[in-house]
């Protein structure tokens, strides 16, 4: 994804299986691979972990612009 990947939108790298078609491929961004699973951020289920990216995806949200009066 050139731009980055927007908070909320799936990585078009994901298959229909959900996994990643870069996994093991030096195209795969460092960061990505920079990224070790653990509990603090895949919980104990795919649940869990949706909640988890969830809450970190809003804490590190850019914020708003006020609106114009
Ligand atoms: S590991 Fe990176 S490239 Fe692969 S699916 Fe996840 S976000 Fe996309």
């Amino acid at each position: 994804m050139p731009q980055g990947k927007p908070a909320g939108t799936a990585c078009v790298q994901l298959d229909a299986d959900l996994r990643c078609r870069l996994f093991g491929r030096p195209e795969r961004p460092a960061f990505c691979a920079s990224l070790r699973p653990g509990p603090e951020m895949c919980g104990a289920s795919r649940g869990e972990a949706m909640a988890i990216l969830a809450a970190l995806e809003a804490a590190t949200a850019p914020a708003q612009a006020p609106m114009p009066r």
